[in-house]
């Protein structure tokens, strides 16, 4: 035993420690990386900090996702196998099961790094693992298919990732009083929509409009006016990217028609669906001329496709392509566009189309993973949250500003959250809690949302004022208000070396994570759209303070659950397929790892329980050797001071030993596998 012991402190040495909290020189990103680097190159993607999962982007298939990797990780405790995102999935169905709690599995990391493809591992393990009859059959596969249709119209490829979500999304997973799945409920956010009438370059559009060119039958293309061939379509050609040598548009199709029946859709729903995506490849095909000034459409080929897909007058639609309504003297009246408006106005309606055409594909696969046995109605939750982790781009807008406020906020939420149960494990195993000194972010979440004087409230008041508000006066409000807050810069309030890094339009905030200067070009636009949106979704606004925008709205109902739920937080990081030391330390920095680590760390690096701590080591005391027939206490205290623990190292609970510093055997549970 104690020869295999030393060969599992070898092996250790070339994997690393699974758990970074066993790190001796736990305060060094250089360590950190270094033990991310052996882990990554043994293939070993997957490192806790405590219970939060820290992954690394393989980009490869590894052999690690099978049936009988499911199989191993079921009903296992988290410690005693490597660390696995099915572990994650486990011990959260069994904390629901055991504990009757929700649960939330959040799942954050950069575009790319791999968030997408976990929540589907999850959902995968749960159709598997968990029990089933024929109904709950019905319902895994939805579950299971809802999945290709929303990335068919809400995934597209971009310059980071060839199929990348471009919306946010909430995914409950119900299970019933046996632990089945019996239903399930999406909310999507922030859809993309600006990418319906524009795409950067190297970039496309959602994936549906090529699946469908390339893969709709004969007949259908016919039915619906269109050609094979992407190039002919405006909204199609912008990034100049119609083929991608990891996508296959063609097979896809097939896969997105069958899900689509799967979930439920019958032909008509179907037909009404592929109407408007075709619909909004005519309109982006709408061609304007100039008379007097005033637009006009040059050719009624697309108006005749559109006005029968969309079942509209043919004159009523070309009037709203170039006119816009007003209302004068109490009259209303059709005012003719110019040439930009006009255009703008086109893709705006195509943006509306997509967006709601989404909405609605969203609500029919909620309807279709409704929860319809009424026999029980007490049903448990898993959610799934998939959000982006903090960016910092060379410029930095509108949407950095929000996704950075929400990890923001996600972090004072962890911190405090791991601090509580960390207490109360200690209470629960009768050790004196010792306060922690960590740094409190609140004071950068309140630098953000206070009321009236917060940045969101200057931004809405400038939003909602009349007269001359705009971008550049909201940037000298903030000045005004917040300029002296420690956490907040302005060029003009700069020192001279920060000035040289800072553009007249950016105020830099200094998160927790680190520094990031924003541009206020946009800001009000942005936030008025948002505003506007607010106002249409009602069942929304009653729930929440009218202040917040939809952006927040998604994740302050959210924030609002985790306190009530018990939540896994998952961090993603992206690689290129090889450890590049640069982009891993910078998202290592950004995503917070070294404070939360520290924060864990805290109090007791290693914990067990007795009975396993026992069975694992008792062959390195001769007194607990081959059994310890006393209290399962007195045989961890012996086998402790035999180690050469002294009594201030370590404390004795009511059923787990807690270590402060463990020595570097401890924590090769998964050294002794490999
Ligand atoms: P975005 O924010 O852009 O939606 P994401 O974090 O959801 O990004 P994914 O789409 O999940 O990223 O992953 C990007 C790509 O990385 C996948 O298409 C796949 O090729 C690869 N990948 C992700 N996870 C794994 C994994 N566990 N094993 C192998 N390859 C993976
Ligand atoms: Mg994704």
């Amino acid at each position: 035993m104690r020869a295999m012991m030393e060969s599992a402190l070898t092996a250790r040495d070339r994997v690393g420690v699974q758990d970074f909290v066993l790190l001796e020189n736990y305060t060094s990103e250089a360590a950190f990386i270094e033990n991310l680097r052996k882990r990554f190159k043994e293939n070993l993607i997957y490192t806790y900090i405590g219970s939060v999962l820290v992954s690394v982007n393989p980009y490869k298939d590894l052999e690690i996702y099978n049936k009988n990797h499911m199989e191993r990780y079921r009903g296992v405790n988290f410690y005693e196998v490597s660390p696995h995102i099915y572990a994650v999935g486990d011990n959260s169905y069994r904390s629901m099961r055991t504990e009757r709690k929700d649960q939330c599995i959040l799942i954050s990391g950069e575009s790319g790094a791999g968030k997408t493809e976990a929540s589907k591992k999850i959902l995968q393990y749960y159709a598997v693992t968990c029990p089933a009859s024929e109904q709950v059959q019905t319902v895994k596969d939805r579950l299971l298919q809802s999945n290709p249709v929303l990335e068919a119209f809400g995934n597209a490829k971009t310059l980071r990732n060839d199929n990348s979500s471009r919306f946010g999304k909430y995914m409950d997973i119900q299970f019933d009083f046996k632990g089945a799945p019996v239903g399930g409920h999406i909310i999507n956010y922030l859809l993309e929509k600006s990418r319906v009438v524009h795409q950067n370059h190297g970039e496309r559009n959602f994936h549906i409009f090529y699946q469908l060119i390339e893969g709709g039958e004969e007949d259908l293309l016919r039915r619906l006016g269109l050609e094979r061939n992407p190039q002919q379509y405006q909204y199609l050609v912008k990034g100049n990217c119609p083929k991608v040598s990891s996508i296959n548009d063609r097979s896809d199709w097939k896969t997105v028609r069958k899900a689509l029946t799967v979930i439920g859709f019958n032909e008509d729903d179907v037909e009404e669906l592929l109407n408007i995506i075709a619909s909004v490849l005519h309109l982006g095909n709408v061609q304007y001329g100039e008379e007097d000034g005033s637009a006009c459409i040059t050719s009624d080929t697309q108006i005749k496709y559109l006005a029968r897909l969309l079942g509209v007058n043919g004159t009523v639609l070309t009037e709203a392509l170039t006119h816009k309504k007003i209302i004068a003297k109490g009259e209303e009246l059709m005012s003719p566009l110019n040439l930009e408006q006009a255009s703008s106005a086109r893709d705006a309606l195509s943006k509306a189309v997509y967006g709601r055409t989404f909405t609605w594909l969203v609500n029919k696969i909620n309807t279709s993973l409704t929860y319809t046995d009424d026999s029980s109605k007490h049903y448990s939750v898993i959610g799934l949250l998939d959000i982006y982790g903090f960016e910092v781009f060379q410029h930095n807008s509108f949407e950095q500003f929000c996704i950075n406020y929400c990890n923001e906020k996600l972090q004072q939420l962890f911190i405090e959250l791991t601090l509580k149960s960390e207490q109360e494990e200690y209470e629960a195993e009768g050790i004196t809690w010792e306060p922690v000194q960590y740094f409190n972010n609140k004071i950068i979440c309140d630098l953000v949302e206070e009321k009236f004087k917060g940045i969101i409230s200057i931004l809405d008041e400038e939003c909602l004022r009349p007269g001359d508000a705009s971008d550049l006066t909201f940037l000298e409000k903030l000045a005004d208000t917040v300029g002296g807050h420690p956490h907040f810069v302005t060029h003009k309030l700069a020192d001279a070396k920060t000035r040289k890094v800072m553009g007249r339009e950016e105020f830099r905030l200094l998160h927790y994570a680190g520094e990031v200067n924003y541009n206020v070009n946009g800001f009000l636009d942005k936030n008025n759209d948002l505003l506007f949106r607010n106002l249409k979704e009602a069942s929304f606004k009653n729930k929440y303070e009218n202040r917040i925008q939809t952006v927040f709205l998604m994740f302050f109902y959210v924030m609002k659950q985790l306190r009530f739920l018990r939540f896994t937080w998952c961090v993603f990081l992206s690689s290129s397929g090889r450890f590049d030391e640069v982009l891993i330390r910078h998202q290592v920095k950004y995503l917070g790892l070294m404070e939360n680590l520290r924060v864990r760390r805290a109090g007791f690096a290693y914990r067990r329980r007795y009975e396993v701590f026992l069975q694992r080591y008792k062959s390195l005391c001769p007194d607990t050797w081959p059994n310890w027939q006393g209290k399962l206490s007195d045989g961890v205290a012996t086998l402790v001071k035999h180690l050469g623990y002294k009594p201030e190292e370590y404390k004795l609970g009511r059923s787990k030993i807690f270590i402060r510093f463990p020595k570097t055997l401890f924590g090769t549970e998964e050294a002794l596998e490999t």
